[in-house]
């Protein structure tokens, strides 16, 4: 079996169980720390109250069951890996950190502005293979039409900001999901929350007092939700264990465009 590097290092990919394929710990620039932290304003950042803190929130993440998060903070976003090898030594999570660039600008993934199609269209030009792609935040948008051209290509579907009401409430994302489940496309979803322990551009903003970053409401909303509608332990095992593994290793990842064919609609247990 091929590992999967994390902040603790190595982990058999059989051992990374159920995964959250899309979180945060903590979004924090130090670009913003210094300037409006120290120079313009009061200090915002105590490390030890938010290490304690991340501790407490990764530690009931863990201890729910979920074995791996994929931790999506890129340079750009204040990405340092001494802070989380502290914290991993106090919560036994296995942390698969991101690298690579944070191009909101230069690659926009906006599903209501549909750009997702042309970041992938970007990729795959460059010679990326669609299913080493996954279109983030694809689950903001409820449009089918939208979506299932991106899976078509074997690229994979984040379906990663549950949560997140700003961009799209939860029943609608739930009934996107089943949706997707009864076309098929079970194979080519992640699931995850978008969530951090701590994000520097929601202090002070009253635009941001709403938002309630929750780790588990998959496991605590959406899966039950999901369960109720007839989706068995299979499919979800299949969204949160066994496509995380697969995308991580990239073994067992091919393309699938006739997953969208009708034979696969029956897989929802009615
Ligand atoms: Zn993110």
């Amino acid at each position: 079996m091929s590992t999967v590097e994390t902040v603790r290092g190595p982990v058999d990919a059989g051992e990374l169980g159920t995964t959250l394929m899309h979180e945060h710990v903590f979004i924090l620039q130090p670009e913003a720390l210094q300037n409006w932290g120290h120079a313009f304003g009061p200090l915002y950042w105590d490390e030890q109250e938010r290490l304690a803190d991340a501790v407490a929130k990764l530690g009931a993440v863990r201890e729910a069951g979920i074995r791996t998060i994929v931790d999506q903070t890129v340079p750009g976003l204040g990405r340092y890996i001494p802070r989380l090898q502290t914290l991993n030594a106090e919560v036994d999570l296995n942390i698969v950190v991101a690298t690579g660039v944070y191009a909101f600008i230069e690659l926009s993934k906006n599903a209501q502005a549909r750009t997702g199609l042309e970041a992938l269209e970007a990729l795959t030009s460059h010679g990326v293979k669609p299913e080493r792609i996954v279109i983030a935040h694809a689950g903001d948008s409820n449009d089918l039409a939208y979506l299932r051209p991106i899976a078509d290509t074997g690229a994979w579907l984040g379906c990663d900001r549950f949560g997140i009401e700003h961009f799209n409430p939860l029943p609608d994302r739930i009934s996107t999901l089943l949706a997707l489940l009864g076309e098929g496309y079970g194979k080519q979803i992640h699931l995850s929350h978008d969530a951090a322990c701590f994000y520097d551009f929601f202090v002070g903003d009253p635009a941001f007092a709403d938002e309630k970053p929750d780790y588990l409401l998959i496991s605590n909303q959406v899966l039950p939700a999901l369960r109720e509608q007839g989706v068995n332990q299979a499919q979800i095992d299949e969204m949160m264990v066994d496509n995380p593994r697969r995308f991580l290793t990239g073994i067992d990842a091919a393309p699938r465009p006739e997953a969208a064919a009708g034979a696969a609609a029956v897989e929802i247990a009615r």
